[in-house]
């Protein structure tokens, strides 16, 4: 059969959290918490549940989560939004994703990507007819060359795919690279998609911005979420776009035919979350930097050589000094002979440069990072 996309295959996410289950190992692959959520949240889903907000919702999303969301993005970076005309709830920032290249990417439009790439932009973009242009980041520090991104863009340049705080290296924008990124953006008449589902995970006191914090390059960007990360409810799916009017009405026009709307009583129990319990998403940062600092700790006497993770619940890790296997073996290696998985580097990549790294997800209790890291030191 003559795919549409024959390079894809099932997710490294989904072949190695299917390994690691199959071998019964601790699993630090896939981006996910192995603990639970706010009770409330699960109170209030059940409670509108129950009242009967079972239909489906408006196309939008229900109208105050999108007022909480404004506020939200009132209190981290200072701007206002219009809940009616800025804001879409969607079924996860993957459906944000797919909507907005589906919106914005037309045929022969080229899209720059930096790699390591998180694997759902590609497929996306390719299916709208766009053609993905791949810049390389690289270990230590993944920096980002402005200059080489001025030299990429031509008169068929869209889109530039941006993805602060970023999976999987953990490095933050700074305001020089957010403000780089501006100017390109508006000089040569681009948009920005910005992808900031880890926004709330800012480690060791760094400032937090977006695209948002930005007044010219919000006017052209498309910001997506997630409260699945937020939250520690990966499986609720649950998201949103930020755009300028004009961005959302075509936003809209794909959303409203990809899933038209989302869960409803997710959005109401996340509005209630968001209005009532504000201190969670404003003490994220700190949680799960106190989850990385036992999982550093804990690795202290390992052979990996840990990369600086300044923010999402992601930590590289360099095991030159265990093996000289390439990452993708030593991480089927790891799961099977050691019990525990990690995701390797490579496959974020369309041309792998020669590094071994892997890595390793902190979203668990302090009990599983300590066990896995038992493991690992003995390596
Ligand atoms: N973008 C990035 C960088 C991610 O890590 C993820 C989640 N793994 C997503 C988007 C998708 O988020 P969601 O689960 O809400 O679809
Ligand atoms: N975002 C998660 C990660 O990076 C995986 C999501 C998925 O499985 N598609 O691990």
């Amino acid at each position: 059969f003559p795919s549409k996309l024959p390079d894809v295959g099932s997710s490294i996410f989904s072949q190695m959290s299917q390994l690691a289950s199959e071998q019964q190992a601790i699993n630090l692959s896939q981006g996910f918490p192995d603990f639970g959520c706010d009770p409330f949240l699960l109170q209030q889903l059940a409670a509108f549940s129950q009242q009967g907000l079972n239909q489906y919702a408006p196309m939008a999303g229900i109208v105050p989560l999108r007022q909480q969301i404004a506020a939200l993005i009132a209190r981290c970076y200072q701007q206002r939004v219009c809940p009616e005309q800025q804001i879409t709830v969607t079924s996860g920032a993957t459906e944000a994703l797919f909507c907005a290249f589906q919106a914005l990417v037309r045929p022969g439009d080229e899209v720059i990507l930096f790699d390591p790439a998180y694997d759902s932009y590609a497929p996306a973009v390719q299916l709208a007819g766009g053609r993905c242009v791949h810049l390389a980041l690289t270990a230590p520090d993944f920096k980002v060359d402005w200059q080489q991104v001025a030299d990429s863009i031509n008169r068929n340049t869209r889109l530039i795919i941006v993805n602060s705080p970023h999976n999987p290296s953990s490095q933050v924008f700074t305001a020089a690279d957010w403000q780089q990124l501006e100017t390109l953006v508006c000089q040569h008449g681009l948009y920005c998609l910005s992808d900031e589902v880890y926004e709330h995970m800012v480690f060791d006191g760094r400032p937090q911005l977006s695209a948002l914090s930005f007044t010219e390059l919000a006017a052209r960007s498309l910001v997506v979420s997630s409260f699945g990360k937020t939250f520690h409810v990966t499986g609720w799916k649950l998201g949103y776009c930020v755009a300028p009017a004009l961005l959302m009405t075509e936003f809209r026009k794909v959303h409203q035919y990809v899933t038209f709307s989302s869960f409803t009583p997710a959005q109401f129990a996340v509005a209630a979350m968001l209005e009532q319990h504000p201190e969670q998403v404003s003490g994220l940062a700190a949680f799960y930097q106190q989850k990385r600092d036992c999982f550093v700790a804990a690795l202290a006497t390992s052979r990996f050589q840990l990369l600086p993770a300044q923010g999402t619940y992601f930590q590289l890790a360099d095991y030159s000094a265990i093996s000289d296997q390439p990452d993708v073996e030593f991480c089927r290696w790891l799961t099977i002979e050691h019990k525990v998985a990690a995701i390797p580097l490579s496959v974020f990549y369309r041309q792998p440069p020669a590094q071994r790294l892997i890595r390793f997800c902190f979203a668990k209790n302090e009990q599983t990072l300590l066990q896995a890291a038992e493991v690992l030191c003995r390596l």
